[in-house]
């Protein structure tokens, strides 16, 4: 049996759209023609709970509301705290904003020297390539330019961004990010792709992109050509519950795969998507069967209107230690802390050292809590 088989979600083999012929379906642009992206239509698809009524009025002018066919039907619609329905429907408490939470928590606007431009970190840079994803992440950090939805003030400028890393030898990794660059057309990808190789001091090439799963027919063989041709690429895709581990996930990232794309992912751990410890448990391995090695758990940021969603640290903690010695060592994501204002990612670990001694040995507490003296 191939591990993917053992991904037993179809999205197309569930839900709605049943009749919808299989060439639409797994046509990408059928997908983002036919998102539901406004409450009349999500009314007419589901029951919807008082709470996602009025949060949906509430995020019209905020971060926009949208859902493609394929994500929605991994909802369960009887279900109002299905994992996948709490990532993308608004809800009303989206309107409850605490003194620390802010449209950019984590100060990418205070590093960044071109607009759509982070320069954070020494060596390397995020480029925000799109303002446009497939669906919305309610929690997104990024929600105060992605989506548009503000009057589509957000403009990329590309060739500045091209000139600002050329100029700059220090940068040597660049992670293409958005929004999702994997919604440009292929040309563009292809161009940015171009662009970068062409910069000697760039070493690596990395993209972070949540379309292998909220839209994975967009991952079509003339794309892979693309990112082929271009490689070799670092994809971070971003998938929080096993509920999203679909067969035609499985499918798109083993396309990418076999395109020579080395694959990781990200999570955020969301109150009621991926706090208990069965949850992550069965996310990291189906992440496992499908090739892709999770890379980071990120604490929720302190955007506005995301406390319904945050777990407390210490929880986070927990569910490492969990995993830590008790599954696949390349299975445990690190799980980080963004600093607030724009410090950067700071790990946080389970501790296993009891004490270091002066003679230089430690003692110390292994993941079944026993104590062993190095
Ligand atoms: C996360 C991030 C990176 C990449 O960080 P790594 O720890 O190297 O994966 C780079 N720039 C910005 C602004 C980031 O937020
Ligand atoms: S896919 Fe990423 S950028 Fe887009 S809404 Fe979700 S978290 Fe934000």
């Amino acid at each position: 049996m191939f591990p993917q088989d053992r991904i037993e979600n179809w999205a197309h083999g569930q839900g709605l759209w049943a009749r919808v012929p299989a060439e639409d379906w797994n046509d990408w642009r059928w997908q983002m023609r036919n998102r539901i992206a406004t409450a009349a239509q999500l009314e007419a698809l589901m029951p919807l709970t008082a709470q996602e009524r009025e949060g949906l009025r509430a995020a019209a002018g905020r971060l926009a509301f949208a859902v493609t066919p394929h994500f929605f039907n991994l909802i369960d619609r009887g279900n109002p705290a299905c994992p996948v329905r709490l990532q993308v429907v608004p809800r009303a408490a989206e309107g409850v904003v605490s003194a620390d939470e802010s449209d950019d928590p984590v100060g990418e606007e205070k590093t960044s020297p071109v607009p759509g431009l982070v320069h954070r970190y020494p060596d390397r840079v995020m480029l925000i390539s799109t303002d446009r994803c497939a669906c919305y992440c309610r929690y997104c950090t990024r929600s105060r330019l992605v989506s548009a939805v503000r009057g589509g003030g957000f403009r990329p400028q590309l060739e500045a961004a091209f000139r600002y890393i050329a100029a700059h030898e220090e940068v040597r990794d660049v992670l293409v990010s958005g929004g999702d660059f994997l919604l440009l057309s292929d040309e563009k990808i292809d161009y940015v792709l171009e662009r970068l190789r062409a910069i000697p001091h760039v070493e690596i090439v990395r993209v972070g992109s949540r379309v292998p799963v909220f839209l994975p027919q967009r991952v079509t063989p003339e794309l892979c050509a693309v990112l082929r041709r271009r490689g070799p690429i670092w994809m971070n895709i971003h998938v929080n519950s096993p509920r999203e581990c679909t067969r035609e996930t499985a499918a798109a990232l083993e396309r990418l795969a076999f395109a020579g794309v080395a694959l990781g992912s990200q999570s955020v751990l969301l109150r009621g998507v991926n706090d208990d410890e069965e949850a992550l448990r069965s996310l990291v391995h189906r992440l496992l069967m499908m090739r892709v090695r999770p890379y980071y758990l990120y604490a929720c940021d302190k955007i506005r209107g995301s406390a319904h969603f945050r777990v407390p640290v210490a929880r986070g903690v927990e569910l490492i230690r969990s995993l830590r010695g008790w599954t696949t060592g390349f299975a445990v994501p690190q799980f980080v802390v963004d600093a607030p204002g724009g410090g950067g990612k700071i790990p946080v670990n389970p501790d296993y050292v009891e004490t270091f001694l002066p003679d230089g040995s430690v003692r110390l507490r292994n993941f079944r809590d026993e104590e062993c003296r190095y």
